[in-house]
């Protein structure tokens, strides 16, 4: 056994916010198994490599877990530089940990490349700080999504709580989450975003408020996108007019 495996985050879409190591690795790579949201010019790096899409979008037919387990270690004892590319940070909804025990399993070296997470990229499009001294001393990463067969989590406890949340894999959801946050007490003039896109040129910021954001959800355009809950949105909020301002402003006044 020669070979080593990278699983690599390329970041949530714009190939040039990918790390100098990525880039690096990708340069040497013999192989990429890469994800459905990997951009093309992301995948250029890898000039010499065979390039194997194992993507999965939700809703849509995927390759199949343990298929693509198989199918690192297979490439590990034929290669040496073996890269499993993920949208965003690997060690974040995408599964990386069932690779990880495959991999280990089969005594197959690897290694993890940190990647920008899509919350990170969604604050630079909102144009916010998550965390803000007195007001957000605390980010939640969640997703209100359970894979087949799998028991579901109490996702809306974890955004209740929060300071600031932010959700994956949930746009679609929007009404749902929406009902249930309220029905669950948190108040209708809680600030929320909805990022699609971010990082890309396809980007939209949709802002507004919890009571809003079944409607806001409409207006998306069905790409990759997170939705975030909390305060913090106070600043972004505040240059879209000064409806949504008093609204959260009265938000923040109460919470
Ligand atoms: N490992 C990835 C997340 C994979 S789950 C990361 O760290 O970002 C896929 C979900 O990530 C999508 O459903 C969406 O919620 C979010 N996502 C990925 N790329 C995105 C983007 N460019 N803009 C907004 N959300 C994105």
């Amino acid at each position: 056994m020669t070979g080593r495996v990278y699983l690599i985050g390329a970041g949530p879409g714009a190939p040039d916010l990918l790390t100098l190591r990525a880039a690096e690795i990708l340069r040497r790579a013999d192989v990429v198994f890469y994800d459905s949201l990997v951009h093309s010019g992301t995948l250029a790096l890898a000039a010499h490599a065979e390039k194997v899409p194992v993507g999965k979008r939700s809703g849509r037919r995927s390759t199949a877990q343990k298929f693509i387990n198989k199918r690192l270690i297979d490439a590990a004892r034929a290669h040496a530089v073996v890269v499993r590319l993920k949208g965003g940070d690997p060690a974040l909804f995408g599964r990386a940990q069932e690779e990880i025990d495959a991999l280990r399993g089969a005594g197959v070296e690897f290694e993890i490349v940190p990647g920008v997470t899509a919350a990170s990229a969604a604050a630079a499009e909102l144009g916010i700080s998550l965390t803000r001294r007195g007001l957000s001393r605390q980010v939640v990463f969640v997703t209100p999504r359970a894979a087949e067969g799998e028991r579901g989590n109490d996702w809306a406890a974890s955004v209740l709580a929060a300071d600031t949340a932010v959700l994956y894999m949930g746009a679609g959801l929007a009404q749902t989450i929406a009902a249930e946050l309220v029905g669950r007490g948190k108040p209708p003039a809680t600030p929320v975003a909805l990022v699609e896109n971010a990082s890309l040129a396809e980007r939209r910021v949709l802002l507004g408020t919890l009571a809003d954001l079944p409607a806001l959800a409409q207006q998306g355009g069905g790409g990759p996108a997170v939705l975030v809950f909390g305060g913090v949105l106070k600043a972004a909020l505040d240059r879209r007019g000064p409806a949504l301002a008093d609204a959260v402003e009265n938000f923040l006044k109460r919470a």
